[in-house]
């Protein structure tokens, strides 16, 4: 686990993600008061997530069951709320329902049965969002695009579970070009599904995309969560990348 980061080095990131959140907003003729910004905290410490809090940080992104088990039993993420948005096994849905304020990572009925399930044991409506396998790889978690649409009618027909938008993670090699048509066309997918299912037991208003490397772009293709880890807290050690 890295040293914790002192409350000013985050404060100072913080602004400076802030300002350039706010630039692409302004190039793309948005407000960026509709862009939230996720602090994604992976294998940062405790203090290091209070410090964040500290800072401003209102939204946190979890993406291993282990660490958010442990940050929720020291009590770190108080004054802020927590998505999770890493892989999820069906096994470890009761660690993950109903902590969190939002799953972002939901691929699958199999998934989405597991968790709403979970859900209904508790009473709880949970909010998720479908991730999609915008950059069609073998190895990445996600729905493929054209799968998306009837994922979120089972998700409809689950009564614990509110629909809430889509994320996706473009492929770690793609250029800035490449990037530009994967967000754009994960935000044609958001609008489409948007037209063909909002009614009156769905809010289809999160479209989570752009990263460290590519948020501002993200922004410019209509984000409005951006989840980003390197540009807030330094770079991860080398034994624990990206997932
Ligand atoms: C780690 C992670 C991020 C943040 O990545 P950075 O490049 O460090 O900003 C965003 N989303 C997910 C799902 C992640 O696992």
């Amino acid at each position: 686990m890295p040293e914790t980061k002192s409350y000013e080095s985050i404060a100072a990131n913080v602004a400076a993600v802030r300002e350039t959140m706010k630039e692409a907003a302004q190039r793309a003729g948005r407000d960026v008061s509709e862009i939230t910004l996720v602090a994604a905290t992976k294998v940062q410490t405790s203090d290091t997530i209070r410090n964040a809090i500290q800072a401003g940080i209102t939204v946190c992104g979890e993406n291993r069951v282990q660490e958010l088990v442990a940050h929720l039993e020291d009590n770190a993420y108080q004054g802020a709320k927590v998505h999770f948005i890493g892989h999820l096994q069906t096994n470890k849905v009761k660690f993950v329902v109903g902590k969190v304020d939002m799953i972002e990572s939901i691929d699958s009925t199999r998934l989405m049965d597991a968790v709403e399930k979970q859900a209904a044991k508790l009473d709880i409506v949970q909010d998720i969002l479908l991730e999609v396998n915008i950059g069609d790889e073998e190895s990445k978690g996600g729905a493929a695009i054209d799968e998306v649409l009837a994922l979120a009618q089972h998700a409809l027909a689950c009564p614990h579970l509110r629909l809430r938008g889509l994320m996706c993670i473009p492929p770690a090699t793609a250029s800035e070009e490449e990037n530009r048509g994967f967000f754009q066309e994960t935000y044609q997918l958001f609008v489409d599904m948007k037209d063909k299912l909002e009614d009156n037991n769905s809010t289809i208003d999160c479209l989570s995309m752009g990263m460290s490397g590519d948020y501002p772009l993200a922004i410019e293709g209509g984000s409005t969560m951006v989840r980003v880890g390197t540009a807030l807290f330094g770079a991860r050690p080398p034994w624990h990348p990206q997932g």
